[in-house]
C-alpha cells in the first residue's frame, strides 16, 4: 500500500502578485525537497482533477460558487479580501484544490492508496460557507470530508488542523454537524482571532501562546486532541497541514520543528490505523518560510508512507 500524492499545474499559475507570501514557489521546494530526499519516486503521483460544482455546493452556498465564478479575471488581479486575491488561472486553480480532496478520498476508499497527500493551493481552511480570506476560496478539506460523508457512506469523520491560524472557515462549515469533529490548535490571539471561545463537543479548540515551543504543541494534541479523538472513532481522518508553526516560518510565531510534525503524524497514524482503517487525506494548507516548508512536507509524507 502506498501513499497517493496529488498535485496539479494549474495550482502552479494562481499567483496573488510580487512579495504576496501564498505564492508557486511554495509548492515548488516541496517538489524540490521530495525530489532531493529520493521520496518522490515512492510516490504514487496524480493529478488532481477539478472538483465540480455539484461537489462545491456540499460545503458552499450554491451562489457563493457562482460568485466566485464570475469573480474570476480575464487579465490582472481582482481581490476576494484584503489578503486573497485571483488572477486568471486561480480560478482553476482553486477547482483543482478542491477536486484533489475528492480524489484522494476516492483513491483512499478504493484501496487503490493507504493515503494521501494534496500538494496544492490556494489552501482552504479559511474559506466558509459562503466566504474567502486568508488566502482560501474553496474550503478544499471540507470538500473531502462531504465527498466523504456523502459519496463513501461515511459518518464520522475528523480533521486535525495543526497550521498556525485558527481553521475559522472549517469550524463554520461544520460546527453544526456532530459527525465531523475538527481538533485545532492555533497561536491566539492572532489572525483570524476566531476559536478561543466557539468550540463544542466537536470543534476541539486549543489556542496556543505567541512563541509556544513544540512541548506546548504536544501537550495540547496530547490532552485535548486525543482523548476526543479516542472518544470519537473516527472512520476517516483528514489533516489541514499547515506549516507555518515551525520555528522559521515569521508569519506564525510559534516554535515547532520537523520532530513535532514527526510526532503529530505518527499520533495521527496510530489513531487511524485503530478506528479508520489507516485512511488518511492530508492537505497542505499554510507554511510560508519555503525552505521549512519543504523539509516539514518531506518529513509529514516520510512518516505517511513509512518509508
Ligand atoms: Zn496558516
Amino acid at each position: 500500500m502506498h501513499t497517493a500524492y496529488l498535485t496539479h499545474p494549474a495550482c502552479l499559475k494562481h499567483d496573488m502578485g510580487a512579495g504576496h507570501p501564498e505564492c508557486p514557489e511554495r509548492l515548488l521546494a516541496i517538489n524540490d525537497q521530495l525530489i532531493a530526499s529520493g521520496l518522490m519516486d515512492y510516490l504514487d503521483q496524480h493529478e488532481a482533477p477539478k472538483a465540480s460544482k455539484e461537489e462545491l455546493a456540499r460545503v458552499h452556498a450554491p451562489e457563493y460558487v457562482e460568485w466566485i465564478f464570475r469573480q474570476s479575471p480575464d487579465s490582472g488581479l481582482i481581490h476576494l479580501d484584503g489578503d486573497t486575491a485571483m488572477n486568471r488561472f486561480s480560478l482553476d486553480a482553486a477547482l483543482h484544490a478542491a477536486g484533489a480532496a475528492v480524489r484522494a478520498v476516492d483513491l483512499v476508499m478504493s484501496g487503490q492508496a493507504q493515503n494521501a497527500f494534496c500538494s496544492v493551493r490556494p489552501p482552504g481552511h479559511h474559506a466558509g460557507r459562503a466566504s474567502a480570506s486568508g488566502f482560501c476560496i474553496f474550503n478544499n478539506v471540507a470538500v473531502g470530508v462531504a465527498h466523504a460523508m456523502q459519496h463513501h457512506g461515511l459518518q464520522r469523520i475528523a480533521i486535525a488542523d495543526f497550521d498556525v491560524h485558527h481553521g475559522n472557515g472549517t469550524e463554520d462549515i461544520f460546527r453544526n454537524h456532530p459527525g465531523v469533529m475538527l481538533c485545532s490548535t492555533f497561536r491566539h490571539p492572532y489572525y483570524p482571532y476566531s476559536g478561543a471561545g466557539s468550540g463544542n463537543d466537536h470543534i476541539i479548540n486549543v489556542p496556543l501562546a505567541a512563541g509556544s515551543p513544540g512541548a506546548e504543541f504536544r501537550v495540547a494534541v496530547s490532552e485535548h486532541w486525543l482523548p476526543a479523538l479516542e472518544r470519537f472513532q473516527p472512520e476517516f481522518l483528514f489533516i489541514s497541514a499547515g506549516f507555518d508553526a515551525h520555528l522559521e516560518d515569521d508569519m506564525g510565531g510559534l516554535s515547532l520543528k520537523e520532530a513535532d510534525y514527526l510526532w503529530v503524524t505518527e499520533l495521527l497514524k496510530d489513531v487511524a490505523h485503530r478506528y479508520a482503517s489507516d485512511r488518511i487525506v492530508s492537505m497542505l494548507e499554510g507554511g510560508y518560510a519555503l525552505h521549512a516548508l519543504g523539509r516539514c512536507v518531506m518529513t509529514h509524507i516520510k512518516s505517511l508512507s513509512g518509508l
